[in-house]
């Protein structure tokens, strides 16, 4: 099998626990986006991927999205920003991907908005620390509240939902209480109404615990490891 068959084949294989899962939550079998991860993976990967159907790709790096970007500018994959973003590298993403997942910051917040061309828009996302991880980005829950009211000042952004990154753990179970945790903040924030912000996404869930999320609630599942395999470790 050559790497183009086996991308195929794994893509299919988690399309399958995507649909098995939304539907076993009684949910509409297309409430959840694959977002395929593609960091550390080259553009043929993603090239591949995208014959066999997939339309959502997600990268963690801003440099390497900008330098994968201009292999696969004929047909375009939706890109997502889902790694951490420094305030210097906001001009590599901002105004240029469907949705930047990770923003937990005000300043970074205006940095993002100041960076959106005008007359246009840019979907995100505020990733929340649930567990209050000390080495781990996303706001604290406390502070959602007044990171939500923000967006009214910010009139080229739109919040449309939350995203978490969990605790580590091999147990696909081990993050239900994480995921838990954000769908009821979301459903807590959800009940005011504030200009530029309709919570409607949950972005969370991985390959190995992305039945878990679908069961709470996800309605973007990011996953890498099912459909390209391990990363080598990032020099
Ligand atoms: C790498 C990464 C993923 C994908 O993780 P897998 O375990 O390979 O599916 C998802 N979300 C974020 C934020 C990541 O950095």
């Amino acid at each position: 099998m050559n790497r183009t068959e086996e991308i195929a084949r794994n893509l299919a294989a988690v399309q399958t626990r995507v649909l098995q899962a939304t539907l076993a939550a009684g949910r509409p079998a297309d409430a959840v986006t694959l977002l395929a991860v593609s960091k550390s993976m080259p553009a043929e990967d993603i090239a591949a991927a995208m014959a066999a159907g997939q339309r959502d790709f997600g990268e963690n790096y801003a440099q390497e999205l900008r330098d994968k970007r201009p292999a696969l500018a004929g047909i375009p994959p939706r890109w997502h920003f889902i790694g951490p973003l420094q305030s210097n590298k906001v001009k590599y993403v901002a105004g240029q991907v469907a949705l930047i997942h990770a923003l937990d910051g005000a300043e970074l917040l205006v940095e993002v908005n100041r960076r959106v061309p005008e007359g246009t828009v840019q979907e995100c996302l505020v990733q929340v620390n649930v567990a209050a991880e000390p080495q781990k980005r996303g706001a604290a829950p406390e502070r959602l509240p007044a990171l939500l009211d923000a967006f009214a000042e910010l009139p080229r952004l739109r919040c449309t939902g939350l995203m978490v990154i969990p605790p580590l753990s091999d147990d696909p179970e081990g993050a239900r209480p994480h995921f838990v945790a954000l769908r009821k903040l979301r459903d807590h924030e959800a009940a005011r109404t504030r200009p530029n912000v309709d919570l409607r996404e949950l972005s969370m869930g991985m390959s190995h615990d992305l039945e878990t999320a679908i069961s709470e609630g996800a309605t973007i599942v990011r996953v890498g490891t099912a459909i390209f395999g391990e990363r080598r470790r990032r020099a």
